[in-house]
């Protein structure tokens, strides 16, 4: 039904102020989003934030306080999970390790519906999807982590389902089987067209197989957009300090035309609103867009900045930087590290360019 009747970018979910409580503490306010047919969106935030909370609602697994989810036009706040038409993959791989490879992906297929032969073509066929046709005869214990996911994906697309839920479905795995996986995980919802919600912890991982990412703080959604958008623009200090390993700190406003004083330093600064003279704010800045360059060859307007710290990380190494009272991270590749000699103890000059720097005015 829902191939014939829905079309990419029509509602496939929503979620209409959702609300949850545990006792007094309130785990979700009234949260409100609409996915769409086909999409790949990822709730990102911190432990705690309510995106595990948002998710089993949705599975119906543990209902909302208040609010409304529908599928398709269709209220399922209150439905079953037996009743509702999903797929979920958790974090621990929750296969039956009694049974074989085979039979945990054939457990779903019951019914008239599934004749043996059937169901041993569908089992089959899933296998390969997934890249295990050989395996289906191995329990459970006698794969790798990688592959035991891979089974439990293959497991939660064996009735077709409409949606495809997962809780955390990387974080078990190492960084390298990690990394991998989610790129296949990405090319076969992509290829399947399965609307498909991801709860995770690691930006990265959001970034790198959304569609579009629900970015979450203590029960509230902090912003909804892109991978681009939420790193490009972000709505709020929260994603601007909890996406990109941004360095931060206060200032106050110097002049309208955006002039900004950050411990007795002048810097330039373009907001997207005006900014009122006098008015306290916070600035962030991303570690790419810090410019360094040697000390005695500063460009007008940078800071003197000590390095205090590196960290490489390959293609770019992590530069701490002190600079008066603020604390910096800059990225640069490690050939231009060796131009700069910034050894730790060092100083170089830190320009932090105006457009860049992503400027909120505290609340009062
Ligand atoms: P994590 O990544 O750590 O799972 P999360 O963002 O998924 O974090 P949730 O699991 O949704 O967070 O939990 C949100 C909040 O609700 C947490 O503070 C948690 O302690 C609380 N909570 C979750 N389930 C229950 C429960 N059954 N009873 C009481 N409090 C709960």
């Amino acid at each position: 039904a829902t191939a014939a009747t829905l079309r990419p970018g029509d509602a496939y979910l929503q979620v209409e102020e959702v609300g949850k409580q545990f006792g007094t503490f309130v785990a979700l306010h009234r949260v409100s989003l609409t996915v769409q047919a086909g999409e790949f969106v990822t709730f990102l935030g911190p432990s705690g934030c309510g995106k595990t909370t948002l998710l089993r609602g949705i599975a119906g697994l543990d209902p909302p306080t208040t609010g409304r989810i529908l599928q398709e036009g269709r209220d399922i706040t209150h439905l079953p999970p037996s009743e509702r038409d999903f797929g979920i993959v958790f974090q621990s791989y929750a296969l039956f390790p009694n049974l074989t490879v085979a039979a945990n992906v054939a457990y779903g297929l019951r019914g008239p519906a599934w004749p043996k032969p059937r169901v041993r073509d569908r089992v089959a066929e899933l296998l390969g999807i997934v890249g295990l046709a050989d395996q289906g005869q191995k329990f459970p214990a006698q794969l790798s982590g990688g592959q035991q996911q891979r089974v439990a994906l293959a497991r939660a697309l064996a009735n077709e389902p409409g949606l495809l839920l997962l809780d955390e479905p990387l974080s078990a795995l190492d960084a390298i089987v990690r990394q991998h996986l989610r790129q296949e995980i990405r090319s076969l919802q992509q290829r399947l067209g399965v609307t498909t919600v991801m709860v995770t912890h690691d930006q990265e991982e959001a970034m790198g197989v959304s569609d579009r990412i629900v970015v979450m703080s203590r029960g509230r959604i902090e912003q909804i957009g892109t991978p681009a958008a939420i790193y490009e623009r972000p709505a709020s200090p929260f994603v601007a300090g909890f996406i990109g390993h941004s360095s931060h700190f206060e200032a106050v406003v110097d002049s309208p035309s955006g002039v900004i004083v950050a411990g007795g330093m002048r810097l330039g600064a373009e907001a997207a609103r005006p900014l009122l003279f006098g008015a306290r704010v916070t600035c962030f800045i991303r570690p790419e867009h810090v410019r360094l360059d040697r000390a005695d060859a500063a460009p007008p307007g940078a800071l003197i900045a000590r390095v205090t710290g590196l960290e490489f990380l390959g293609p770019v190494c992590r530069v701490s930087l002190e600079a008066g009272p603020l604390r910096l991270l800059a990225a640069v590749a490690p050939v231009d590290l060796v131009a700069l000699e910034a050894v730790p103890g060092a100083e170089v000059a830190a320009t932090l360019p105006p457009e860049r720097l992503m400027v909120f005015v505290d609340d009062v």
